[in-house]
């Protein structure tokens, strides 16, 4: 995380102040002491270039960013032990000399053991051993000195430390004692050399970056200041101290993100928004025609909606629902708001197929109103684009629905007033900043495909307003999910064979490959042509996203009208596809999927009245993959589901987070913090009603925008 150099277009603080960052001077501080932290980290003395080089492999690139790299994790060096005082189970620091090293013949070819005979100052024997740790002849030299640190296990013959981090201790030099900060690494830069850069960066006759968090906020909720948080992280005398440091960063990098969420909320409160038409008849013509009641929670919803909606306000809002509980329905009652407004809305999908497949649900709900909506997708002939261009532009288009094609520069809006956006995790922020840039300000309404957790909603979207659909359409019978190793795969198409026969249809997911589109087709491809010789008499096809847009649009029409009755597909149907008749979905090597991903899949099938089966097939290979195999097989429940996910990836782990949204946090952690989270966010909302251009404290100001203002203002009119 890099900071974002305040925009030129403007910012979310700025709007709010009316004025420049540059016009003004931060709390009284020169300007040099602000310089001095956003200098590159070459200004350091002892830091040339290749060490430059090497710190910005870890993104540090500024002395900001230094201070702010922080530990991964430490080592415990108050007590240090000689080896025949190892305590078994217990993590500690040993310092003993190596007396031998050998390596020890393995079960498991490939795998590499090491064992280093340890002595201690009285003549006092443990042992070290490594898996697979190569180099460390070179380093570990008999007759050496070094401290290991790690921890000790009990063995019948004596106690040993497994996998320790060592560090070789020159003669005649004493190791470094304390608790000492392990940073994630590099190869080239060594933690003592990163260690001692740090160090120098907080010793005390260094100025370090002034606090931005107002003091009577610090002190009501006991945080201490930056500087101390600064050096407690890097060093700190104790875990009290660790603690309480910890806290007081995480809780800054909610803080600023919150006030950053709330300025904006507040400016977006401020623009004007086309108001929509949501009482007349159509609503009832609408609901007429419905082949089915909404459910208690989308009527709650639309009611949600229909507020917003009706207010010359921006609508902001978050509809978030499990797979299948009918948010489409949701979001066609609000595109028929605009266009009976006569005014336009789009509904912007993540992919081709789900875009057509939106166009055929919302062509069928919206024609007893007679609206006929407008599809965008790259691969439309050069006659219909025209065709559609002209539409939007003429505002007779007043439905549409797109990809992100929708974005592209040559598409203009007569008066787009509402912007759906479905799936949001697949779309870049950008993105969504550029539909929002063809209508001035138009409502927008963010439906996501699978549940988040609220740490991760409020983390990511703390400026939405949230609507939960909690509830299912009635009659959907829980679909079976089954786990099945590889070995005994042979299940999942006999399953198959027992529902094709009994006139149903199927799914068959290939594994993704990661690294090329290619290889999934040709893997998906191969599948395809064994499946078919397998089942003789049945028709199964093939889908990926390779496949020209006719062809993949043919292909799903083949299976929705059951001409079709196994498809076989890489994972572009993830998102999404509706069709009651398909009773069992097959999904190979699973655990190489995302859980909300299998989640998603599982969503295809159980739609119809009959009972369905899930299958996931393969065998994990990490406690987690198998973690997500169990939760799948034991729940049906995305909100359950969205928060096992978050407990099973850890802490630590925010690939998930970056995809949701903006959170990109590097001490706070969305999986443990939720209680400080929620206090940030309330304190931030507080701070900026009562002082909306942050005058009492322009340090935090430009700590907000220096983080977010570039970001938030890629958002737009956000
Ligand atoms: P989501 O997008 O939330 O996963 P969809 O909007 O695709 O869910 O709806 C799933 C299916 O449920 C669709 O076939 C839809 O027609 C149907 N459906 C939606 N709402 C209801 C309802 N209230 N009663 C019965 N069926 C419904
Ligand atoms: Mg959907």
């Amino acid at each position: 995380m890099s900071a974002a150099p305040p925009s030129s277009e403007g910012s979310v603080a700025e709007v709010e102040a009316g004025r420049t960052l540059e016009s003004q001077n931060l709390s009284g501080r020169s300007a040099t002491d602000e310089e001095r932290f956003t200098a590159p980290v070459q200004t350091l003395r002892g830091v040339g270039e290749r060490t430059a080089a090497l710190l910005a492999r870890l993104g540090v690139e500024t002395v900001r960013d230094l201070l702010f790299f922080f530990p991964r994790k430490y080592e415990d060096r108050r007590i240090i032990r000689s080896p025949g005082a190892m305590v078994p189970g217990e993590r500690c620091a040993v310092l003993a000399r190596v007396e031998r090293l050998e390596r020890l013949p393995t079960r498991r070819e490939g795998l590499l053991l090491v064992r280093a005979v340890l002595v201690g100052d009285e003549g006092d024997r443990g042992e070290a051993v490594w898996f697979s740790r190569r180099g460390l002849e070179r380093q570990l030299v008999p007759g050496r000195r070094a401290l290991f640190y790690g921890r000790t296990e009990g063995t019948p013959g004596g106690l040993r430390m497994v996998n320790p981090e060592f560090e070789v201790v020159p003669p005649g030099e004493v190791p470094q004692g304390g608790i000492l900060p392990l940073y994630p690494g590099t190869a080239g830069l060594s933690q003592r050399r990163l260690r001692h850069l740090i160090r120098e960066l907080l010793a005390p006759h260094r100025p370090l970056p002034a606090d931005p968090l107002p003091g009577a906020l610090r002190q009501r909720l006991a945080l201490v200041p930056l500087d101390q948080a600064l050096r407690d992280m890097h060093f700190p005398p104790g875990t009290p101290e660790w603690r309480r440091a910890r806290r007081r960063l995480a809780f800054e990098e909610f803080f600023l993100l919150q006030v950053a969420f709330a300025l904006r909320r507040r400016r977006s409160r401020a623009a004007e928004a086309i108001p929509l038409t949501t009482q007349g008849d159509w609503e009832a013509q609408f609901f007429a025609h419905l082949p089915f009641t909404l459910t208690q929670a989308q009527r709650r919803a639309w009611g949600d909606l229909r507020e917003d909606l009706h207010r010359p306000v921006p609508m902001h809002r978050l509809l978030q629902g499990d797979v299948g509980s009918g948010k489409t329905v949701v979001a066609a009652l609000a595109l028929a708001a605009a266009a009976e407004t006569g005014v336009q809305g789009v509904l912007l999908a993540p992919t081709e197929v789900l875009a057509r497949q939106h166009l055929h649900r919302l062509t069928h709900l919206l024609a007893p109103l007679g609206w006929e909506p407008r599809l965008v997708v790259g691969g439309a002939s050069g006659g219909e684009r025209r065709r559609v261009r002209e539409d939007l532009a003429s505002g007779e288009g007043r439905v549409v629905v797109g990809t992100h094609a929708l974005l592209s520069e040559d598409l203009a809006f007569r008066n787009l007033a509402l912007a759906v956006v479905d799936e949001q995790h697949r779309f870049g922020v950008l993105q969504r900043a550029a539909l929002a840039e063809k209508g001035r300000e138009p409502h927008v309404l963010v439906m996501t495909a699978t549940p988040i957790p609220r740490t991760l909603v409020l983390g990511s979207y703390g400026d939405l307003d949230v609507s939960v659909l909690d509830e299912k359409p009635p009659g959907r019978l829980p679909v079976e999910t089954r786990w099945i190793p590889q070995a005994q795969r042979a299940e999942a198409l006999e399953v198959v064979q027992r529902e094709l026969a009994a006139g149903h249809q199927a799914y068959w997911i290939c594994p993704l490959v990661e690294e090329s589109a290619t290889r999934s087709v040709a893997a998906a491809t191969r599948r395809c042509r064994t499946l078919r010789e397998l089942l003789p008499g049945h028709a199964v096809d093939l889908l990926h996203g390779r496949l020209p847009s006719r062809e993949k649009a043919r292909v799903l029409e083949d299976f929705a009208e059951g001409k079709t009755t196994l498809l076989v597909s890489t994972s572009v149907v993830e998102v999404g596809i509706d069709v009651p008749g398909a009773t069992v979905l097959v999904v190979e090597d699973a655990p190489s999927f995302g859980l909300a991903q299998l989640h998603q899949l599982r969503g295809r099938v159980g739609r119809g009245g009959d009972p369905a089966v899930c299958l996931l097939v393969g065998d994990p290979a990490t406690p987690e993959g198998q973690g997500r195999m169990e939760a799948l097989c034991a729940s049906e429940n995305g909100f359950f589901l969205a928060e096992e996910d978050l407990r099973l990836r850890g802490p630590g782990d925010m690939g998930g987070v970056r995809q949701h949204g903006l959170a990109d946090f590097r001490v706070a952690d969305l999986t443990r913090d939720g209680k400080l989270l929620e206090i940030a966010r309330k304190e931030a909302r507080e701070l900026v009603e009562a002082d909306p251009p942050l005058a009492s404290c322009p340090l935090l100001r430009s700590r907000v925008e220096a983080t977010w203002g570039g970001r938030f203002a890629l958002l737009g009119a956000g």
